[in-house]
């Protein structure tokens, strides 16, 4: 709709494992037989209300975002908006502009204090970032409604992921987020979830994201016993995720212009389609930084790679 607003706001934060007293959800069903992680679509400010009701595509809500509206670009300010790699490879588009342009003219480092990674988000103005964002344009809302990112599209919800125990996929649902400035709640128009989100498109932006997504919520797990196998992250494999996350040009370079077509087996066809296809290549980093930070067998040594690494680890072991 020509006069839905984007959202705003925060981050998407990938959260624990279900802690109710912690995200004030309210986990359905048998609660000892699952696991769940939560993707939050709000700032991570004290006393956001979080409605603990399981969202099914199914079920509706009121709610409205429109030019007219008491609050209008009232979440736009003190924005913290964490970019996923869909969000940097549909700005960049829109802008015309290379991601390490983008990097530095329009984002912030920082680190996702939860899975301890590096992340890039928005900049805002003013010198403790509580200003407006730096896409804001004003009356005329987001200067980049049709590229704008995952989180100001979810806004006001939140995306959660549930794993049955034993189940071999996850299950993504959504719940509602209630902040006392956003007056958006209380419009009469109803919609279900799958309409909300089909409006705001995230389906797309959400595959994009499936193995960034999947990444960030294990290190949340993963850290709370001191990080992969109990090993902490090492600053160049965060270094690495940071490229994989925020550069796929730099991402192209390591790969075309290092030893890592040597070392890995890549189908010689899947070879061309990553010269040019950037999503293809985000796929492929997912895939390497899952088999990097947690040995999963997503991506394939090379058998004389592999013998020589065994070797290496064989004679550093002392073993003969
Ligand atoms: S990107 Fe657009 S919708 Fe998101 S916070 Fe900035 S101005 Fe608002
Ligand atoms: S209704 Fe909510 S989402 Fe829309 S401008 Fe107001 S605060 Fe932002």
């Amino acid at each position: 709709m020509a006069d839905q607003k984007k959202h705003a706001t925060d981050s998407q934060s990938p959260a624990t494992e279900s802690q109710r007293d912690e995200t004030g959800f309210q986990r359905p069903g048998a609660e000892k037989d699952i696991e769940i992680d939560i993707f939050e679509g709000v700032r991570q400010a004290k006393g956001n209300p979080v409605e603990p009701v399981r969202l099914q595509a199914a079920d509706s809500f009121c709610f409205s975002c429109h030019k007219s509206i008491s609050c209008w670009n009232r979440c736009c300010h003190e924005a913290d908006v964490t970019l996923t790699p869909a969000d940097i490879l549909m700005l960049t588009k829109k802008l015309g502009i290379g991601p390490a342009e983008f990097l530095a003219q329009y984002t912030v480092p920082a680190l996702w204090e939860k899975s301890d990674m590096p992340v890039a988000k928005l900049r805002t103005d003013g010198e403790s970032g509580a200003g407006a964002c730096v896409f804001l344009a004003g009356d005329e809302g987001c200067g980049v409604y049709s590229a704008r990112p995952a989180t100001c599209r979810y806004y006001p919800m939140g995306l959660a992921s549930i794993k049955m125990m034993g189940a071999e996929h996850k299950e993504d649902f959504n719940f509602l987020v209630k902040e006392s400035h956003c007056k958006g709640h209380e419009e009469e128009k109803s919609q279900t979830v799958a309409q909300f989100r089909a409006e705001q498109g995230v389906e797309a932006l959400d595959e994009i994201n499936r193995g960034w997504i999947d990444i960030m919520m294990k290190m949340v797990s993963w850290r709370s016993v001191g990080g992969p196998n109990a090993k902490a992250v090492s600053p160049q494999a965060k270094k690495m995720f940071f490229m994989v996350s925020t550069d796929v040009d730099a991402f192209r370079r390591f790969v075309f212009e290092t030893r890592f077509l040597d070392t890995y087996v890549i189908d010689p066809d899947v070879v061309e389609i990553l010269k040019t296809d950037d999503i293809a290549l985000l796929q492929l980093g997912f895939d390497w930084l899952k088999n990097v930070l947690f040995n999963e067998q997503t991506i394939n040594m090379r058998e004389q790679v592999l013998q020589g690494a065994i070797a290496k680890a064989r004679t550093e072991m002392g073993a003969t």
